[in-house]
Order: C-alpha cells, then structure tokens, then sequence
C-alpha cells in the first residue's frame, strides 16, 4: 500500500520507524532480531536509509527493505539518493524494487561527498521525483527541513522548494529530526500557507550518546534546546541516566505532538529495538484508534 493511502485510512498518527543497513556483516546478521522487535510493535511503515555512492542495486537496503514488506507484512519505505547516480542506474533501482514488491520509495537528493562526483543527471530530490513518477507507480515520499536545509538562501526559499518537490509528484513528507516542537508546527504552518498540503511526519530521535548526537546535529543544524542541553550537560558521562533521561525528553516530545494533532511521527530508532519499544509503551494508550 501506498503510504500516503496509509494516510488516508487512519484517524490515529501514523507511527514509523528508520533504520539503516549496518556497516560490519556481523552486525547486518542481527538486523533480524532488530526487525522481530520493531515488527511486534506493529508500525505503520519502516524506512530504510540508503548509503549514497556505492553501487546503486547492491545494497543491503533492498535486502531489508524486502524483508519488512515480505517476512513481516509491513510497508516498507526505501530511501534513494541521485545526486551520484545516472538515470539507467535508478531505472535499474526502480526495477529491482518492483522485483521485490516495493511499493514506496523516499526520493532524496543525498549529501555532497567530496569524493564522490556527482552524475550530474539530477540536481535536485525534486527530479529523482519526477523521474520516478514517470518511470513507476511507487507512492514517493520526500525529505524537508523544519529548521531550513543547511544549503539554503533562506526559509523562504527552501520552502518554494519543497513546494518544487511535493508539485513533482512527492504526496508524503518525513522532517529532519528536530528536538524543539515548536519549530515543527511554525514549520508546517509555514507549509500549509505555502500550498503544500501532504501529510508530514514529524522526525524525531531519542537522545541517547552524546557524543552521536552532536555529530548529528553539527551535520543538520537541529537546534538543541536548553532543557535538553541541560540533561546532555549532566548525564554525558553517565550512559545509563543519559539512556532514561533522552528517552524520556522524546516520548514528552512524542505526547506533545500528539495532543497537538500532529498527522504521523516517525522515530530514527538507530536500529535500538530497546527505544523503540520503551516509546511504543510509553504512548500505546494515545495512539489507539
Ligand atoms: P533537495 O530537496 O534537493 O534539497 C537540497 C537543497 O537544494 C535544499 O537547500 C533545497 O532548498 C535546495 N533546492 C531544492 N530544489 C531546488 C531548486 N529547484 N532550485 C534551487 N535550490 C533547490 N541521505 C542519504 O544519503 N541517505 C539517506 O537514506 C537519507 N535519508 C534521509 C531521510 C530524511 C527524512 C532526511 C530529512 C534526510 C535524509 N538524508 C539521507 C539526507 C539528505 O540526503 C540531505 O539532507 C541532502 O543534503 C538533501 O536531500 P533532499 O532530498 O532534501 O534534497
């Protein structure tokens, strides 16, 4: 089923999950025990992350992604980058994803590597979304940036953009992470006024190594506010009370963008099936249908 057809069904928020293909092979055998948590906890769809630059049908992302839709019955969103890759390669992709049922795809332009050289056959998510609209009957999904995408002139701009993007055939939006709620909704207010009338999921993840959360952030410009600093500050070296101290600021956040009605959250898990599952009790009563 299309996720944006997932959308229209339910009255509840929709409740997904990411994960990304581990680097190390040992770690790539414990996914299933990764996905056996996460499927019981029944979300409405799991994402894949897609690691640019390598060859593009040869990636454990498909692998997983097959797994989630075919072995666990639940949607599966595959993530795909463009800025590296040629149109026959992503026709080559689009073809080995219908080959094992995909039906969903999150078209993203991918980051500047600078070892890597761009196809310079898509410049922008916004083509690889025309280009599959074109080419395929996924639902597609695109990426968008509550506090404006690190390469932008401004807000203003970024948000035309994302406008670009859902016009070219995007009917389902998922946010960077962002740890302040009130940015979210000035964000999909901003959205709405713009035109843009998807359903956005409101990306967030739990807070759980410091060290890894500001390598995040430092990367996607989140701002981080003081009440979450505070607890960075104090537990850092404190892996145990950091676990229960972030975990417990994103499911306040989680409860919060509840009772504000917010459409669908999707949590970056970071394959932690523990997270995951803490959440999922922690709000199971407010995500009833
Ligand atoms: P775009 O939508 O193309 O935007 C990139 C920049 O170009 C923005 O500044 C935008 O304002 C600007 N722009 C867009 N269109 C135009 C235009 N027509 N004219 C001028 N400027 C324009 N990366 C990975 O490598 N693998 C992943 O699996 C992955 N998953 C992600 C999942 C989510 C939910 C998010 C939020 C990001 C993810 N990323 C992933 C990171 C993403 O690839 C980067 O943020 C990348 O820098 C931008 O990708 P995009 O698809 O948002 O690009």
């Amino acid at each position: 089923m299309k996720i944006s057809e997932i959308f229209e069904k339910k009255t509840h928020p929709i409740i997904s999950f990411e994960i990304f293909p581990p680097k190390r092979d040992e770690a790539l055998k414990n996914i299933d025990a990764t996905l056996d948590v996460l499927s019981a906890l029944h979300p409405d769809f799991i994402s894949v992350t897609f690691g640019a630059g390598g060859s593009v049908t040869n990636s454990a992302t498909v692998d997983i992604a097959s797994k989630i839709k075919n072995k666990y019955s639940i949607e599966a969103l595959v993530h795909l980058t463009c800025l590296t890759y040629s149109k026959s390669e992503i026709l080559t992709m689009i073809k080995n994803l219908q080959d094992h049922g995909i039906e969903n795809v999150l078209a993203l332009r991918g980051d500047r590597n600078p070892n890597i050289e761009p196809k310079k056959e898509f410049q922008y998510a916004s083509d690889l979304v025309a280009f599959v609209k074109e080419h395929s009957d996924f639902g597609i999904s695109g990426a968008c940036y509550p506090e404006c995408h690190p390469e932008s002139k401004d807000r203003i701009n970024d948000i035309f953009n994302l406008k670009t993007k859902v016009d070219a055939g995007a009917t389902h939006l998922i946010t960077q992470l962002f740890f302040d709620n009130e940015i979210f909704y000035d964000f999909v207010e901003r959205t709405r006024l713009a035109g843009i009338n998807v359903p956005i999921d409101a990306g967030v993840m739990p807070v759980i190594n410091k060290a890894q959360i500001e390598r995040m952030v430092s990367l996607c410009g989140a701002t981080i506010p003081q009440k979450l600093q505070r607890l960075l500050d104090k537990y850092a070296d404190n892996k145990e009370a950091l676990f229960d101290a972030g975990l417990t600021y994103c499911i306040n956040q989680i409860i919060d963008l509840i009772a504000a009605g917010v459409e669908g959250i999707h949590i970056y898990t970071m394959n932690n099936p523990v997270v995951a599952q803490r959440i999922c009790d922690s709000v199971k009563n407010l995500i009833k249908p």
